[in-house]
């Protein structure tokens, strides 16, 4: 209430404000707390959760952004204390860079190290999980490379940056493998897309459809690598020959020409 019947501009309130000198001790505290803790969460979040960001890019934004901010019109807020803050955590992300240049073993805990998501035109579920990434982001990110089955996919890795690196098998050595362009790329397979263990026709190649595992096995067991039971007819290019157990809705208009 006192501040409002104060004067508008009040150098000493604008710079200063009403704490005490020794407050500014409080607010390095604080920053370094906070950003120590931020820079955690980020790394916490795995990759795909900034972007293309790294967790400093990702920290200084997001702390800037209110250490900056609130001085401008939070009359309570004294410049001096966002000036305080804003110097801090440039400094904080100085001293970081420098330790993790310096050293390996923080480098590999802030920017993290690439990660091999598919091998052989199989997905390594495992590490897709600890690496926070779904399924349909990996497959996205795939097919702008040009992928549309995983069987073109030598090796995958998800870079630090978040973004994904693929080895794609020369056009020749390319195996059939598990489509992953729409409407192939969703966790659960779209009615009437796979078929179970059983169903599975002798001397056809399927492809898993949770790992992309391939087999010719017809001896009705689930995925060898991760136990799943829905299988796809494993295609060489989805684009040009739907997988046979495709439902009739989903097979666009243009590419049934051939049976004509
Ligand atoms: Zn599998």
């Amino acid at each position: 209430m006192g501040e409002t019947a104060q004067h508008s501009f009040d150098l000493y309130r604008i710079f200063l404000g009403d704490q005490p000198p020794g407050f500014f001790l409080e607010i390095m505290f604080r920053t370094v707390v906070m950003y120590l803790y931020v820079l955690l969460l980020l790394r916490l979040l795995g990759k795909r959760g900034m972007g293309q960001l790294s967790p400093f890019e990702f920290t200084i934004i997001i702390a800037l952004g209110s250490a900056v901010g609130d001085p401008m019109f939070y009359p309570e807020v004294p410049l001096l204390h966002g000036l305080a803050a804003v110097t801090l955590v440039v400094a904080l992300t100085r001293f970081v860079t420098y330790l993790s240049n310096r050293s390996e073993s923080v480098e590999d805990f802030l920017e993290g190290q690439p990660c091999c998501v598919v091998e052989d035109g199989v997905l390594n579920l495992k590490s897709i999980d600890s690496e926070r990434f779904s399924r349909e982001e990996l497959f996205m990110l795939l097919r702008e490379k040009g992928v549309s089955q995983l069987g073109q996919v030598r090796r995958a890795y998800v870079e630090p940056s978040g973004g994904v690196s693929a080895f794609r098998w020369p056009e020749d050595r390319a195996k059939p493998g598990l489509p992953i362009i729409p409407p192939y790329d969703e966790w659960t397979p779209p009615p009437g897309i796979t078929v179970s263990s059983e169903a599975r026709r002798s001397g056809e190649l399927y492809a898993c459809w949770k790992c992309g595992h391939s087999e010719h096995s017809s001896d009705a067991q689930p995925c060898s690598r991760c136990k799943n039971d829905d299988w796809i007819v494993a295609t060489c290019d989805p684009l040009d020959e739907p997988p046979s157990q495709q439902h009739p809705r989903d097979a666009p208009a243009g590419t049934s020409a051939e049976s004509s």
